[in-house]
């Protein structure tokens, strides 16, 4: 049986080993370390070519949701580790793993791809992670499965009292996001005023009518305070704007309110430079980790950092242009930059309306000040990670092509990552 290796503690692990395998150490082709076996994972191995790399996959779970990982790896000639990511020595280009047996094992790399997905938050709130059934792993699944179970039996025991049986059989739903709501029983707490407040207002307010007639009670712009046991508190704000302090008896409850970075991708961030971000670890376009050498990150653990695109755009421009002019300096910031492309596509339209009298610097300036706040970042979806995993793909298809010291070079001729949005799915139950 495999182990978990989450619940090894890193302060009994014994000495370092040298990874042992010897083509690994021959290094007779450059060596590509890829480290979760996500959505994003996966899709780099399975786009990715025989032979060109000498490839490790490390991960905590043997299995992806849907696919045995060792298939996979087969299928690609890549090597399967059962290890846990501890740490990574960037200027070393080593990772340092945990095997499932708690030995330190030090894998050296050429390229390094950081894979680990994320975690769910729990914002500090008291009692979450003790009492509370996430809703991330399969391990999850199964964990809401047994629970389910356990208490559909406990609560057709004739002894019990009504009381106690109503309170097993409350399921609380906290977070309502796509992925709260599919599971979504009895009750739904939900931070912000609707439910599936991502999509287009016409779904959020289809879904909480539907609800409704299900006898799914929704309660909106409620903050969990904490969670014990057998209750859970939370503040709700009423019309007029004061709040409420409630508490509901429960049987079982589900967070997945959102998603927080894992120990190890804190780690990373912390050694590294530039690396700001509260969730996830700054890529540039091209999902290169910023501050170090050889090395990208993808899908939930990753976020890709814009330059400022108003500033760069303004840097090239002058008093009294033309539209052909600036849409030429557009239509090269969204070629290095295409995660600009629906802000800058805004822009265009704008200028677009001056027809053939020229456009003043000042007017731009106000456009990008008003604006400014619309560059979203991408979604933690299976959606962008998978595109991200077929890109980081074909760029290392590329890069095995050539000798490792012109790879920079390469590298920068290489088309940036572009999104391609392919719409939003949310099953709402009934089919
Ligand atoms: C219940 C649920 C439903 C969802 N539904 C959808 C949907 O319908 N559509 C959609 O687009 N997205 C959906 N998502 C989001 C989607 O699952 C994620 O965006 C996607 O999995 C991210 O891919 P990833 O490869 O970045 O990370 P993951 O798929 O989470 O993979 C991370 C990998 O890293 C491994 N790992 C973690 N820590 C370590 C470590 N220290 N060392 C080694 N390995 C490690 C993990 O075992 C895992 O293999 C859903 C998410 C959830 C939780």
């Amino acid at each position: 049986m495999q182990k978990s290796i989450s619940r090894i503690r890193y302060s009994t692990v014994p000495v370092v080993n040298q990874f042992p395998w010897s083509s690994w150490e021959t290094k007779k082709k450059p060596r590509l370390l890829i480290l979760g076996t996500g959505w994003a994972s996966t899709t780099i191995l399975k786009n990715l070519k025989k032979n060109q790399y000498e490839t490790i996959v490390g991960t905590v779970e043997y299995r992806s949701l849907l696919e045995n990982t060792r298939k996979i790896c087969r299928h690609s000639g890549a090597h399967y580790f059962a290890a846990s990511a501890d740490d990574v020595d960037f200027d070393k280009k080593t990772v340092l793993a945990i095997d499932t047996d708690n030995n330190q094992v030090e894998i050296p790399y050429d390229k390094l791809v950081i894979a680990l997905g994320a975690r769910n938050e729990t914002y500090g709130i008291p009692g979450v992670k003790e009492n509370v059934h996430f809703c991330k792993t399969i391990k999850d699944a199964r964990n809401i499965r047994d629970k389910l179970t356990t208490i559909f039996e406990k609560a057709s025991n004739p002894i019990i009292s009504e009381e106690e049986r109503q309170r097993l059989l409350t399921f609380v739903v906290v977070g309502g996001g796509p992925t709260g709501v599919r599971h979504v029983k009895v009750i739904l707490i939900q931070g912000s005023a609707h439910i599936l407040n991502t999509f287009d207002e016409k779904i959020s307010e289809y879904a909480e009518e539907r609800f409704k007639r299900q006898n799914i009670k929704v309660i909106t712009q409620a903050f969990v305070q904490s969670v014990d046991q057998k209750s859970i508190t939370y503040k709700v704000k009423k019309p007029d704007g004061s709040m409420e302090t409630n508490v509901t008896d429960y049987g079982l409850c589900v967070w997945s309110t959102g998603i927080a970075m894992h120990e190890t991708t804190q780690k990373l961030s912390s050694k590294l430079t530039d690396q700001t971000h509260r969730r996830a670890l700054n890529v540039d376009s091209g999902l290169r980790l910023i501050g170090a050498k050889d090395a990208y990150a993808l899908g939930d653990c990753a976020t890709i950092v814009l330059p400022n695109i108003g500033d760069l755009i303004l840097s090239q421009c002058h008093e009294d242009m033309h539209v052909e002019e600036l849409n030429s300096i557009i239509n090269q910031v969204t070629e290095k930059h295409p995660q600009s492309h629906s802000f800058l596509s805004g822009l265009k339209e704008y200028i677009e309306g001056f027809g053939d009298s020229p456009i003043k610097l000042q007017e731009l300036k106000t456009w990008f000040e008003k604006t400014a706040a619309k560059t979203t970042t991408l979604p933690a979806t299976a959606q962008v990670a998978s595109q991200q995993g077929y890109y980081l793909a074909k760029k290392l298809n590329k890069l095995g092509k050539y000798d490792s010291k012109d790879w920079e070079n390469v590298e920068e001729r290489f088309k940036n990552f572009r999104y391609n949005h392919l719409g939003n799915f949310s099953y709402v139950g009934g089919g």
